[in-house]
């Protein structure tokens, strides 16, 4: 049994490979990519493995992985029940088709649609309070950050202001995602050190904001440029539990690639 076996047994943690599709696939891309991963994905490992994927394409995927433990994904939700929200989606709406998971705060959406760990907090806390649904929440620096010194400053800021005033219990069932900007979707990853010091200061981050319990029991991806070359050595530090994959997912080879590694 390797290390990596016993440390996720022994806090009860799974691994999780989540794909990231972000705005690529239409319905039939969607159903081809499923049919064709369905031939090849034998469920075998413990590793739970979902895609998100654009809104339009959720409910062929639900209906195609129906009876797979494959998990489905949106990708947004937005915090209100309902109202005059135009281009948005509401969380009955996914609970409806009957999505597993919710990327919440991913970068591209903090970057370019003025997401804000505010929003991102009352998209958690609607998440948390009406459904069973588990948010893929995403941290990270960019390259400038980085370069400065201050990476670790900047996600224990983003942590503290996306997961206040959640409770202990909900914290624990759900994923963080440490993705670091300059590597996504750039073909340039992070070592596996520089990813599992991230990681572990997430979970040490997450102790400090409720306890140590909490923090030994989430889900910790690393997500950049995860590839099936580079996942083996991400997945083994000690507190990465799985991956967010962005251009990867997009093939049902290369998915598996990671999903086999993991
Ligand atoms: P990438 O994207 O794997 O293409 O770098 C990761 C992500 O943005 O979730």
């Amino acid at each position: 049994m390797s290390d990596k076996v016993a440390r996720h047994d022994f806090y009860g943690r799974t691994p999780l490979i989540a794909g990231n599709w972000k705005m690529y696939k239409n319905i039939a891309e969607a159903k081809e990519f499923a049919e064709a991963f369905k031939k090849i994905y034998k469920g075998e490992q413990e590793t739970k493995v979902a895609i998100c994927a654009p809104f339009t394409q959720l409910q062929a995927l639900v209906e195609e992985f129906k009876d797979t433990n494959i998990g489905v994904g949106a990708q947004n939700v937005h915090f209100a029940d309902e109202g005059a929200y135009t281009g948005e989606v509401s969380l009955s709406m996914l609970l409806e088709i009957g999505v597993d998971y919710i990327i919440i705060g991913h970068s591209e959406r903090r970057q370019y649609f003025n997401e804000t760990d505010e929003s991102i907090n009352n998209k958690l806390k609607h998440i948390f309070w009406d459904s069973e649904i588990v948010p893929i929440l995403c941290v990270g620096e960019n390259l400038e950050e980085r370069e400065a010194g201050r990476a670790a400053e900047v996600v224990k800021y983003q942590l503290e202001k996306d997961l206040a005033d959640l409770t202990a219990e909900k914290v624990a069932t759900m994923v963080i995602a440490y993705e670091p900007i300059w590597a996504i979707g750039t073909g340039k990853t992070a070592t596996p050190e520089q990813a599992g010091e991230m990681c572990t200061l997430i979970r040490e981050t997450v102790a400090e904001i409720y306890d140590s319990e909490t923090a030994s029991r989430i889900t910790i991806q690393y997500g950049g440029s995860v590839k099936p070359e580079n996942a083996s050595e991400i997945m083994a530090m000690k507190d990465i539990d799985g991956a967010l994959v962005g251009g990867a997912s997009l093939e049902p080879e290369k998915f598996l690639g990671i999903v086999e590694f993991a």
